[in-house]
């Protein structure tokens, strides 16, 4: 299926003209070409997804799951057979490596699907208490806000539970990205989901995005992206007492312990800074190792940054770091890097500048870094590991955990103390000596990286309003 029209807005089951004339450009990061000009919806335009919204809502919400659990298994089925498609318009508008793309941004959006309807074989929506029964169904409207670090899994992870619970949405993509969005919307329609479940507006974050957000007819605010943009939607929630859902950001810590398998801990960290060019809110960007240690894990690592930090345009297979989304995170990344430098911190690998077309920033590997820095204290979502030493477990901890974000992290080390320090981490989600996550387990973070789990059974609670049914016998 071929989707090269991104001109008009999906509102209650059509594809239509946005009332604004301003657009949207898309560009490819790895090459700075225009690849599209997608919609700047206005408020109108919002009115009246959310308006579609609203009246599909009862009929929706009282549909027979079954039928839900139908439309979302059919939209697994179609994103799996378009899925080479998909990924290319990932790699296009967003940059990432393809090997990562396939399974990280497109695969993984299948499976989480898929694993969520596994897991409703153990939920009911209905459950009977003596005297009562409590009923489980949506809210009504959700607005879903993504980032464009994963075009499309991002909205895939609040569609799915958002819809199964028999809320309606509308969907607001990232500006940077919003074309996987255009596709799976184009599966959407070809599916036939009933008019105005689903309805897709591209527009600016801080117009768009802020009207969607604080829209009278919106239930739930479902946000994924920036702490700082996520502080400022508890005011658009707060007249309504709207149900506020936010995946934020992260500054994830991998402790590697004396005893572990050193390999291991070096590669998840180095993995999590290089895969998708760091641009991943849960990545291992602090490597605590113990002082003793240093030397040894430094070998590790440049052997490691050798063989995987392979910059490029992720159209060439052989590309495992591919740009920035965009000249503005570019330069962050690099003002983050020079100011690594001024706090005294070493540039033990890379660290220049890069020339030529396409947001590249070098991956860049700092060692000596004490966690009051700025790197080692900020979100700097590029492809930046900072190494930190540690002379006691308790002070490993305690570094892990001065931070003012808790959505990732991981330690390495022997099998009962690596589990009894993970369990001390002020944090959503800890690997353990290399494990991965799983597509039906929780996702989401303590303090300032968030409110409320996405993925699994966790994900749909998030999206279900609970009500008490009494009843005289
Ligand atoms: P962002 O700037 O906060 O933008 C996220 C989304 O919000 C975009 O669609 C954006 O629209 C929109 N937006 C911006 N300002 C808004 C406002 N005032 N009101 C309503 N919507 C607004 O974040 P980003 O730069 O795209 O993404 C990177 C951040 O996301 C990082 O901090 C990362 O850690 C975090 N993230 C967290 C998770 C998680 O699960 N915890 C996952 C992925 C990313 P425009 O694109 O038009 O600006």
């Amino acid at each position: 299926m071929k989707t090269k029209n991104y001109s008009q807005l999906f509102i209650n089951g059509e594809w239509v003209d946005s009332s604004s004339d301003q657009t949207i450009t898309v560009l490819n990061p790895s090459t700075e070409e225009v690849i599209a000009a997608v919609p700047h919806a206005n408020e109108d335009d919002v009115d009246q997804a959310v308006t579609a919204a609203k009246e599909a809502f009862p009929a929706w919400n009282t549909l027979p799951v079954s039928k839900r659990i139908d439309l979302l298994m059919q939209l697994a089925d179609a994103i799996e057979e378009h899925q080479e498609e998909i990924l290319e318009l990932i790699i296009e508008e967003m940059g990432t490596a393809r090997d990562f793309g396939r399974t990280a941004q497109v695969g993984r959006s299948i499976s989480e699907i898929r694993s969520l309807v596994a897991e409703l074989d153990h939920f009911e929506f209905k459950e009977e208490y003596e005297g009562f029964d409590v009923i489980k169904e949506g809210f009504g409207v959700v607005a879903c806000i993504t980032p464009w670090n994963y075009p499309l899994n991002q909205i895939q992870r609040k569609i799915t539970p958002a819809l199964l619970a028999g809320n309606t949405v509308v969907v607001k993509p990232a500006s940077n990205t919003p074309l996987a969005g255009f596709y799976l919307t184009h599966l959407i329609e070809k599916i036939g989901f009933p008019a105005g479940v689903f309805n897709f507006v591209t527009g600016g974050g801080s117009d768009t995005g802020n009207y969607l957000a604080g829209h009278e007819d919106v239930s739930v605010i479902s946000f994924t992206g920036s702490t700082e943009v996520g502080r400022g939607l508890y005011e658009k929630a707060a007249p309504k007492i709207k149900h506020l859902i936010l995946e934020l950001g992260g500054k994830s810590a991998m402790i590697y312990l004396q005893g572990g398998d050193l390999n291991t801990a070096v590669e998840q960290a180095m993995d999590a800074v290089l895969n998708n060019t760091g641009q991943s809110c849960s990545a291992l960007t602090r490597l605590l190792v113990p002082e003793s240690l240093l030397d040894e894990a430094k070998n590790v690592i440049r052997d490691y940054y050798e063989k995987k930090a392979i910059v490029g345009n992720p159209i060439d297979n052989k590309t495992i770091v591919g740009p920035q989304i965009s000249k503005d995170q570019q330069e962050r990344v690099e003002s983050y890097i020079q100011k690594g430098k001024d706090e005294g911190a070493t540039v033990f690998l890379g660290g220049e500048k890069m020339e030529g077309k396409g947001f590249f920033v070098q991956p860049t590997v700092f060692t000596d870094v004490t966690n009051d820095m700025t790197i080692a204290q900020e979100e700097i979502f590029g492809p930046v590991l900072c190494v930190l030493s540690y002379s006691t477990v308790n002070e490993a901890i305690e570094i892990a955990n001065d931070s003012p974000y808790g959505l990732s992290g991981a330690v390495v080390g022997p099998g009962e103390e690596a589990y009894q320090v993970a369990s001390q981490l002020r944090t959503g989600n800890i690997l353990i000596n290399g494990s991965g996550r799983l597509d039906h387990a929780l996702f989401g973070g303590y303090k300032q990286s968030g409110l409320g789990r996405e993925v699994g059974l966790w994900g749909l609670e998030d999206y279900l309003e609970e009500k008490a049914l009494f009843y005289k016998k």
